[in-house]
């Protein structure tokens, strides 16, 4: 299977939960506000023998009136529109902010028209609760009824035959993760339970986990079996080591 990374780059974040983009080269010597995070968004592309898969969407932020992923996947020759199946796993904008597209800032259409659809029916219903800063939920409106969706009702299954869902209950109440396999191989997606490598390697609980606690369990055991059995694991949050195998006992 091909992993094709989708860097949207490094933003600062912090308590308004608003993501503005950083700039390596003019902000690295000026000072970023206090209290703020760096933060670096990825989704992913894969492509398999019967899909093009797209793993999370972005924050759907707009370039030259394109949506960022639609530019990135472009850059790679891949059309937007040949994508089939989006895979998301929560709700949280930093995630699901190119779900939807439309002018002017209003969401009127899914952004990827030949694609289904893939999202937990509860984590739906949290956002809807929970609503601003953490989730769009003017965009996430258009999954509610379309036919492009699939809501998950399910804490695990299998999409497709090949593609496994599990809610874990950890970075947010009903947050998903993904193996996704071929005869070859297993890709590993864990969104927010597994954002990056560090965090793999050192046991980390987070405070802006809905359960920090077993989200670094999960961590542990994911890290432990996918190297026995190979898994490649991508990480959203981390642009320098967006694919790892971990191979190495340490
Ligand atoms: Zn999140």
């Amino acid at each position: 299977m091909d992993i094709i990374p989708l860097s949207e780059g490094t933003f600062t974040v912090d308590k308004t939960k608003l993501f503005v983009p950083f700039n390596q080269l003019e902000d690295e010597l000026q000072k970023r506000p206090a209290g703020s995070l760096l933060v670096e968004i990825q989704p992913f592309a894969v492509i398999t023998s019967r899909d093009v898969l797209l793993l999370d969407t972005g924050l759907g932020f707009k370039r030259n009136n394109e949506l960022q992923i639609h530019q990135n996947l472009r850059g790679k020759g891949i059309e937007p529109s040949s994508v089939t199946k989006v895979l998301l796993t929560h709700l949280h904008k930093d995630h699901a902010g190119g779900i939807a597209e439309g002018e002017e800032g209003q969401a009127s259409r899914l952004s990827f028209d030949q694609a289904q659809y893939y999202v937990q029916e509860r984590e739906l219903n949290v956002a809807f609760e929970k609503g601003f800063p953490s989730y769009i939920t003017e965009e996430l409106e258009l999954l509610q009824h379309s036919t492009q969706v699939t809501l998950l009702n399910e804490d695990a299954g299998v999409i497709d035959g090949y593609i496994n869902y599990q809610v874990t209950h950890a970075h947010s109440a009903y947050h998903q993760v993904f193996h996704i396999r071929s005869e070859k191989e297993i890709i590993f997606f864990g969104g927010d339970d597994a954002p990056q490598l560090q965090q793999m390697k050192h046991r980390f609980i987070a405070k802006y986990d809905y359960n920090g606690k077993k989200a670094m369990e999960l961590r542990k055991t994911w890290w432990e079996q996918g190297q026995r059995e190979k898994w490649r694991f991508l990480f959203y949050h981390d642009v320098k080591n967006p694919v790892y195998t971990n191979e190495t006992a340490d």
